[in-house]
């Protein structure tokens, strides 16, 4: 077999005996599903406006179904903290939803302009991106433990127009900052209970007045087109300065398609993304394709916590997983002890997105689940899974998967400057296998993003040759597998090796005092740069110098001198984005004490409380 990083040679390949799943996946033949495959014939899966007036995602993921025998199924699964439930159905959204765009138009919140929230995971976040898609307005979703100055500065380039939040947020987040914000003009408060904060507006109160009759009718839905933008999302700010990507309403055809191929969802699912809406797997997987595919999702209000999610996947019977590295890595330190006694049998597919996944938690997935994890991947630019691990399939550990139906990816060659390298007015691409070249998209399918926004540039200097270039580097095996390596920026140049941190930090979690590791490079007068890495350990390990020593000594046995860490540091905290990426750029900034760069969606900035992780995604 060939591989694409080194670690996988130990990583046999996982079969699958399709002819045992309890149903049968809705990718079986992957060479089959690609040929046949076109957007156009995907988006014969969608409805559509009535009367063919376009094309609106709210309709799409709830109206109709609300409009047929699904009305009274349930639509989302809200879990408390204390383990209840409360559930809305499709009927239910539609109505709610419907209240809320005739919130926005009472107020002249108009097509195009920009709504955003600022709230946990509570029925209002849901109605409302629900309801803003209804009036054509823009959603653009906060995480809700971002501190003021993020908050601030998202709203200041969104030019937000409308808020919701809580009273809380509001105080503590908006109220200081809110006399910099002029184009703020409605702030909308779920729980005034009949006292909103000067300057805002009760929500309740204002819904309680919309008018309910004609609230849930699809001829309230604004005729917005497939090219309409819908949401504007930003980036986790891992490698900089967050962006404001731009996204339409057609992205629901590949948020459809994709959780058909990538998720395999079935009509009867119980499904559970865990990715908080803030982040755009939460959005696109936690409301969107959940809900165009007519299943049940579940929302978790509380944060990570292993001994509540083993709870929720049991209790709940989850049948479809979607979760991320940093929440897996967490479980798999808390030990997998703690599964049991759970009844984990409803499960059939788990899987994962947002950094790479390291095989180790690959595998551990099998023996806690009976399941492996698959890896996908994308980022908010693609806006849906673009690369992706199917049931069907045996899975490389290691390695995320192959590209969707209806995707084209491909690695374009770089030179020394990392810059793509131009060859007869085309980019080069690298065509032999187990060669690194920057991960490329050919553009064109829905869910791509249409801007940045504000920042034309940036977005012209994304493509090149008819690529979309992805910033990640990345190597195809001779099957078509692709092996993520690592970031552009993060790339580690050690005596002429290209070193993935990646490789490296898997590696190193396989020493069994390793929970988890963080890699970069640091200057070196002779190898240009040298690997050091950052451990973090699992409880009940002393952080010695025989140990650093050993984990050293392993890492070298593993991956050779040339690319083992040779600096080693443990730390107690890996400095990580409230999506829980590793922030490998702060830690190479904190080594080589330079400026520490945008830290707007660290998990716990400086000057802030620190506020519960969040175990999302990318
Ligand atoms: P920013 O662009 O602001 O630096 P970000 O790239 O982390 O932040 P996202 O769009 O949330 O913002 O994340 C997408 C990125 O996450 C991908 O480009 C990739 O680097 C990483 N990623 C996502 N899924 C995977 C995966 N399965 N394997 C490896 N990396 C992944
Ligand atoms: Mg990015």
């Amino acid at each position: 077999m060939t591989t694409g990083v080194e670690g996988a040679t130990r990583w046999p390949t996982i079969t699958k005996d399709v002819a045992a799943f309890p149903v049968q996946p809705n990718l079986l033949d992957y060479e089959a599903a690609r040929r046949d495959f076109s957007w156009d014939q995907a988006r014969q899966a969608l409805s559509g406006l009535p009367g063919g007036r376009g094309l609106n995602i709210a309709y799409e993921a709830v109206d109709r179904h609300a409009a047929g025998p699904n009305a009274g199924k349930e639509a989302l699964r809200f879990v408390r903290a204390d383990g209840s439930t409360t559930s809305l159905s499709y009927g239910d959204l539609a109505v709610q939803s419907g209240r809320f765009a005739a919130v926005l138009r009472s107020l002249g919140v108009g097509r195009g302009e920009r709504v955003f929230s600022l709230l946990g995971r509570s029925p209002e976040l849901y109605t409302a991106v629900l309801g803003t898609f209804k009036t054509g307005s823009v959603f653009c979703p906060l995480f809700s433990a971002f501190g003021p100055e993020p908050v601030r500065q998202r709203l200041h380039l969104g030019a937000g127009r409308a808020l919701v939040t809580t009273k809380a947020l509001y105080r503590k987040k908006v109220a200081p900052v809110r006399d910099t914000l002029p184009e703020l003009r409605f702030v909308l408060l779920v729980d005034a209970a009949g006292a909103p904060e000067p300057g805002t507006l009760d929500l309740a109160e204002l819904l309680a007045g919309a008018d309910p009759a004609g609230a849930d009718l699809a001829g309230d839905i604004a005729d917005t087109q497939p090219e309409d933008m819908a949401l504007l999302h930003f980036t986790s700010g891992t490698t900089g300065t967050p962006k404001g990507a731009i996204h339409v309403h057609d992205a629901v055809a590949a948020h459809y398609a994709t959780g058909r191929f990538a998720l395999d969802l079935h009509p009867d699912d119980i499904y559970w993304c865990t990715a908080d809406p803030g982040w755009v797997t939460g959005m696109s997987y936690g409301i969107i394709a959940p809900l165009v595919h007519g299943v049940t999702a579940i929302v978790d209000q509380e944060e990570l916590d292993a001994d509540r999610w083993y709870r929720i996947l049991a209790e709940q019977r989850v049948t479809v997983w979607y979760t991320a590295p940093t929440a897996l890595r967490m479980l798999m330190k808390a030990g997998a002890e703690r599964a049991a006694g759970h009844d984990l049998s409803a499960l059939r597919f788990v899987a994962s997105v947002g950094e790479p996944l390291n095989p180790e938690a690959v595998v551990w997935g099998k023996d806690v689940f009976g399941l492996p994890v698959h890896d996908n991947w994308w980022q908010t630019e693609t806006g849906g899974i673009m690369i992706a691990n199917y049931p069907a399939m045996p899975i490389r550990p290691g390695s995320m998967g192959r590209p969707l139906p209806g995707i084209e990816a491909a690695l374009v060659a770089r030179d020394a400057d990392g810059k793509p390298v131009v060859r007869d007015g085309g980019v080069q691409l690298v065509t032999e296998p187990d060669v690194m070249g920057e991960l490329a998209l050919r553009p064109g399918w829905p869910s791509m993003f249409r801007g940045y926004l504000n920042e034309e540039e940036r977005y012209r200097r994304c493509f090149a040759g008819g690529w979309y270039l992805t910033g990640d580097l990345a190597k195809r095996d001779a099957d078509g597998y692709f092996w993520f390596v690592g970031r552009g920026d993060d790339v580690i140049k050690s005596s002429g090796h290209l070193i993935g941190p990646f490789e490296v930090e898997s590696c190193l979690m396989e020493h069994p005092a390793v929970a988890e590791a963080g890699v970069i490079g640091v200057p070196d007068a002779v190898a240009g740069e040298v690997v050091k890495a950052f451990v973090e350990l699992r409880p009940g390990n002393e952080a010695t110098e025989d140990l650093q020593l050993d984990i050293i000594g392993f890492a070298r046995k593993r991956l050779g001198a040339a690319v083992a860490p040779r600096l080693l540091e443990f730390t107690a905290n890996l400095p990580k984005t409230r999506s829980g990426k590793i922030l490998r750029r702060l830690l190479k900034a904190r080594e080589l004490g330079l400026p520490e760069g945008d830290l707007s969606t660290l998990e716990t900035p400086q000057g802030h409380e620190p506020e519960p992780r969040e175990g999302g995604q990318p």
